[in-house]
């Protein structure tokens, strides 16, 4: 090793505390665009931001490019969402050529934001970049601009420190991951790889190399409506639907008892709404229920063996117990509800016994003081990374998601510049340290 190997985390750590206040301000700008998505992820005003980082990204050296997803390159995966309209809504793709011999890696980010919901509720004007008690305050700074400028600036830094790294390093700054995750697809179909990826949506710092499988599914219940006054003669589809809700319930106690994974909370079956009937003095003859199944990619044996969990295990599963409990209703046995499955987050899983999984829990030890491996809760758009395009992807950034899509929505300054400080690190060892 090298002098400047030696010495290589103190320059780095020391530099980026130095530029606390460059970071800061940097991470304003980002929140002073509005680039919130229309209409879940249908347009979205994401140019703005996307050009004023290519600038700067090309000031720095960086090859850069700007282009808009194509829905026709995209339609053949199964996590493409349809429709999304793409003018003016470009993805930012910068490389920074590394001197050669190194590993390569992907830093992906999404710029894209919620709307801001009742602004008047807002302590401050959701654009503004507000600091309040260690906390900057505003529109997707959590979710996750926190993020993205966290990754830009832990290259950036390192850059101004002197060193070269050997690797290439790949900024993805992305489009559309609130409306489904078209934008980081858009990156898979155009070829973009590298030995390893990073996403920084908000962890509070974990180092999270899996995430949950997400399942939507339309139960419709049937009936047989009638007048209230003669309800002996009608069916309430509502009353069948609680039934549905009630197994579903059992269902999910049953999970929380047998389902395990050391990184996740347990699966989980959330009735999410409910619609049915037409006024309160008729007997129902419809009920639509909406269920969200979060499910584990991987589930652990009680002697530590492991099982991968697909979605179409889980779909089976939920199905087979929802005709179970219809068998013991003489309605319901005749008049199966309608089971539609229309939207499925497929979940991602890094062996975390992964180099860079190892690598990265090391810095933050080195930086917070304690490094903890979890597992991201929510989905993401690493699955698109890991499975689409074969990448081995973790997720790691500032923020905690509690206060994601949330009025107020905030990121702690002390863990924004702890994040740059393991980013920075970790992209020096990463691509510089020899592969073995
Ligand atoms: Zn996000």
């Amino acid at each position: 090793m090298g002098q400047q190997r030696m010495e290589y985390p103190a320059k780095i750590l020391e530099h980026v505390e130095a530029r606390r206040e460059y970071a800061i301000d940097f991470l304003r700008r980002m929140v002073n665009f509005d680039s919130s998505t229309i209409d879940h992820g249908f347009g979205g005003r994401e140019q703005a931001i996307q050009e004023w980082l290519a600038e700067r990204l090309a000031e720095w050296g960086f090859e850069t490019r700007l282009f808009e997803p194509d829905n026709t390159k995209m339609q053949d995966y199964p996590d493409f969402s349809r429709g999304h309209d793409y003018r003016n809504r470009p993805n930012l793709v910068a490389t920074l050529k590394g001197a050669g011999g190194g590993r390569s890696l992907i830093l992906n980010g999404h710029v894209d934001t919620m709307p801001p919901g009742a602004k008047e509720k807002w302590s401050y004007d959701p654009w503004a970049g507000h600091i309040q008690g260690g906390d900057m305050i505003g529109l997707g700074v959590c979710d996750m601009k926190a993020g993205v400028a966290a990754m830009i600036l832990a290259v950036r830094f390192l850059q101004e420190v002197g060193l070269q790294l050997n690797g290439d390093v790949m900024i993805q700054s992305v489009v559309d991951e609130e409306g489904g995750g078209n934008g980081t697809l858009a990156c898979v179909v155009e070829g973009y790889k590298a030995d390893a990826a990073i996403v920084t949506e908000p962890t509070r710092l974990h180092v999270q190399p899996a995430t949950r499988g997400v399942l939507l599914l339309q139960v419709d219940v049937e009936g047989r409506a009638t007048h209230a006054c003669l309800k002996w003669g009608g069916v309430n589809a509502i009353e069948k639907g609680v039934k549905v809700i009630q197994g579903m319930i059992e269902l999910e106690r049953l999970w929380l008892a047998q389902r395990r994974n050391p990184l996740f909370p347990p699966p989980t079956i959330t009735i999410g709404q409910i619609q049915g009937g037409l006024a309160g003095s008729q007997v129902p003859g419809d009920c639509v229920l909406k269920f969200d199944v979060k499910y584990l990619p991987v589930e652990m044996g009680p002697h530590g063996q492991e099982q991968k969990i697909t979605g179409d295990m889980v779909k089976q599963e939920v199905e087979n117990w929802i005709h179970t409990l219809c068998a013991g209703d003489i309605w319901l046995r005749d008049h199966l509800p309608g089971l539609s499955w229309y939207q499925h987050c497929i979940p991602h899983y890094l062996d975390p016994q992964h180099a860079l999984v190892h690598m990265m829990r090391g810095h933050v030890q080195q930086v917070v003081g304690r490094g903890i491996i979890s597992g991201f809760p929510a989905g993401c758009d690493a699955r698109h990374l890991h499975n689409g395009a074969g990448i081995p992807t973790l997720v790691f950034g500032p923020g905690d998601l509690q206060y994601a899509h949330s009025i107020d929505e905030r990121v702690s300054l002390e863990e924004y510049m702890q994040a740059i400080k393991v980013l920075a690190l970790t992209t020096y060892q990463w691509t510089c340290q020899n592969q073995s």
